[in-house]
């Protein structure tokens, strides 16, 4: 049978001319298909390419722990300058406070952030506990930094 698809359609079709592959709507084998569209529900198909490893949710919470506490130290460091240069610069005992610790923090996760960034294939090997410990980890460390600033400004008062 001569393929009647156009373009993108006609690699859909040499695709499929010799694998099995159910309709994604439907569930029907559209081995042979001679169209870009399901015989069986008339839905319009097209060939895509996917990740290998779709999943990216444990990396990504990992990412995200460390990124949501150096995003905010970087945020309160900027804030904390800002500030300092309308209202002038903060008592000595309250710079730790305002401008080095929240400076650790940001420069502590977000190397981190970018070193995990690059270690991809390692997080991939990980176990699922390893991947759950890396993950918890992130976060910890976050939520560790913001204790010490929150008791650090909790002294100042
Ligand atoms: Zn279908």
């Amino acid at each position: 049978m001569k393929p009647t698809a156009s373009g993108d359609g006609e690699d859909l079709v040499r695709y499929l001319s010799t694998r099995d592959v159910s309709c994604p709507a439907c569930g029907y084998n559209l081995r042979g298909l001679t169209a870009d569209k399901c015989p069986e529900c008339n839905q319009h198909l097209e060939l895509r390419v996917a990740l290998s490893e779709p999943r990216l949710g444990p990396y990504l919470a990992a990412m995200l722990g460390l990124l949501a506490g150096g995003g905010a130290a970087f945020v309160v460091v900027v804030g904390a300058v800002c500030i300092s240069m309308v209202q002038g610069w903060p008592r000595p005992d309250m710079t730790w406070t305002v401008f080095g610790l929240p400076s650790v923090m940001s420069v502590v996760l977000l190397v981190l952030a970018a070193w995990l960034l690059r270690s991809r294939p390692w997080f991939r090997g990980l176990s699922r506990a390893g991947r759950g410990w890396t993950i918890g980890g992130c976060w910890g460390l976050t939520a560790m930094f913001l204790a010490w600033f929150l008791i650090s400004v909790a002294h100042l008062a």
